[in-house]
């Protein structure tokens, strides 16, 4: 059953879908107003199916208006409130949506109609109803997400209604039961919220949503946890991490709590210990995937035996209706704890990145003996049995604090300053490998006269026109020259090893 029908059931109920601070939004008035969403777009625009782009943080109606969107047959674009307006503008100008719903007090000032929250509130107020003829079908698209694209502008990965299927199919047995609560505190322009979502709505939990003035408030964030009666926790471990600093993230906080699932980067066995003492009754789950494939594609319970192993912590083996394979210099390999490239294979594999044919044939490919849509990750891994072991990237993504970057989309966003003549920007790991900040190394168009604290304070200021906070660098050093290698590109290795003993 899709996403959809499970809402229409679920709406026969009393159950409750949503939890936000004060407010609470019943599977009933989810899906009467998302009816209402679906009436108004069908109403508007008729046959014109251009995607809706949903601006904002965790708002009570952003929900209604994903579900709204989907039942009209129309694709949404969710934009983070974090992301400057110059880069939404790069989004816009990619997706040209015909209707923008706003919750942050943009200017945007393009051609579509943009719905501030008080005519979003009256549209989703109207009586209608929408027949299941126009919902999604299938192939169409249900969302795209931006994610950093290394030119310096953001890349669009369309994801069908039939991915999302197959990702709930694959993601459910996983989930321990019917209702409880689930943690809604990704960003909804993550993948990782579709645990919430999708996965979420389809099995009638509640979404017990945490946005991002209480993420940054632990204090606040607690004492909203407490009463949430939680069973479900999803995020990425860095969320988790910030949480174990204080003693008070523990079982007493969280007595219903059965389980972690964490997504989207490494989790560490530090964070595995620290969760398996505070919280003995919780099982953890790391689960692997890419934006590409539909938010994951293996899941692996971590047992003691793996988190006394001093092999990284596994992500697992593929989920339901997936296949997994290694390949290295165009070789699949068969052998066990041999390090190649992971490809992804199946129903959860979107189809290509948006208006980007050329990015898509390098990445997505059919699968000449199967037939299956497949993915080339980036990612290294390793196979030992049935589970899979992550070792890093082929590329220069990374994940900083859960978030997916590409460091050249940083270095083209810093060479936009003036003054900047070149950019090398390197991330600085932990004892784990984790990526805990960037640094950038500035080459500058001519001397600019001031200290290094005062450059940086203005470096920070203006590329965050450019950049959301989470992609600028936290150092930046002045260079007369940059080191190259043999083949006259930038010398990164010879840049970290002078970033060593940096704290
Ligand atoms: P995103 O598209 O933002 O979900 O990022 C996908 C990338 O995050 C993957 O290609 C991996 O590099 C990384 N990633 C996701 N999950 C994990 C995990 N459990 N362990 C290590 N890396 C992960």
């Amino acid at each position: 059953m899709t996403v959809l029908e499970q809402l229409k059931n679920y709406a026969r109920t009393s159950r409750m879908a949503l939890v936000n601070r004060d407010k609470q939004l019943s599977y009933r008035e989810l899906d009467v107003r998302s009816d209402a969403f679906a009436a108004w777009l069908l109403d508007t625009f008729g046959e014109d199916r251009s995607p809706v782009m949903l601006c904002g943080d965790k708002e009570t109606d952003f929900l209604p208006c994903i579900f709204g969107a989907l039942k009209s047959g129309r694709a949404y674009v969710p934009i983070d409130s974090v992301v400057p307006e110059e880069r939404a503008a790069q989004i816009i100008a990619d997706v040209k949506p015909k209707v923008i719903v706003d919750f942050t007090g943009n200017n945007w000032g393009n051609d579509a109609q943009v719905l501030i929250p008080a005519a979003l509130s009256k549209i989703l107020k109207r009586p209608g109803t929408v027949s299941p003829e126009s919902w999604v079908r299938e192939a169409d698209t249900a969302y795209i997400l931006f994610t950093s694209g290394s030119t310096g502008r953001p890349k669009g990965v369309p994801v069908a209604a039939g991915n999302l299927d197959a990702f709930c199919r694959g993601l459910l047995p996983f989930y321990p039961q019917e209702g409880g609560v689930i943690l809604h505190q990704v960003s909804y322009s993550f993948d990782v919220s579709g645990c919430a979502v999708y996965a979420g709505i389809s099995r009638g939990m509640t979404l017990f949503t945490i946005d991002h003035a209480m993420a940054a408030n632990l204090q606040e964030c607690f004492a909203a946890l407490e009463k949430s009666g939680l069973t479900l926790w999803v995020s990425t471990p860095s969320f988790a991490e910030l949480c174990v600093q204080s003693e008070r993230f523990s079982q007493a906080l969280l007595p219903c709590l059965g389980q972690f699932l964490f997504c989207g980067e490494v989790l560490t066995h530090t964070l595995c210990d620290t969760l398996a003492q505070r919280f003995p009754s919780a099982r953890i789950l790391n689960t692997y995937g890419p934006t590409e494939a539909t938010v994951l594609v293996t899941a692996a319970e971590i047992t003691e035996e793996m988190r006394k192993d001093s092999r990284p912590i596994p992500i697992g083996g593929s989920i339901d209706g997936v296949t997994l394979r290694l390949e290295r210099d165009g070789q699949v390999i068969t052998g066990e704890e041999e390090t190649g490239e992971l490809q992804i294979l199946g129903p959860t594999v979107g189809p290509g990145y948006w208006g980007r044919p050329d990015l898509t044939e390098k990445s997505f490919f059919t699968d000449r003996e199967t037939g299956l849509r497949g993915y080339r990750t980036g990612d290294l891994c390793y196979q030992k049995g049935s589970r899979y072991y992550y070792c890093g990237r082929a590329d220069n993504q990374l994940k900083l604090n859960g978030y997916r970057i590409e460091i050249e989309d940083v270095e083209a966003n810093l060479q936009r300053l003036p003054g900047i003549r070149r950019a090398a920007v390197l991330p600085v790991r932990d004892g784990e490998g984790k990526a805990q900040y960037l640094a950038a190394f500035l080459l500058l168009e001519e001397p600019d006269g001031l200290t290094p604290l005062k450059r940086s304070i203005a470096l920070k200021r203006q590329a965050a026109e450019f950049l959301p906070a989470y992609m600028i660098p936290r150092k930046f050093f002045a260079v007369d020259a940059f080191p190259l290698n043999v083949n006259g590109k930038i010398d990164k290795k010879a840049l970290a090893a002078r970033l060593e003993g940096t704290p």
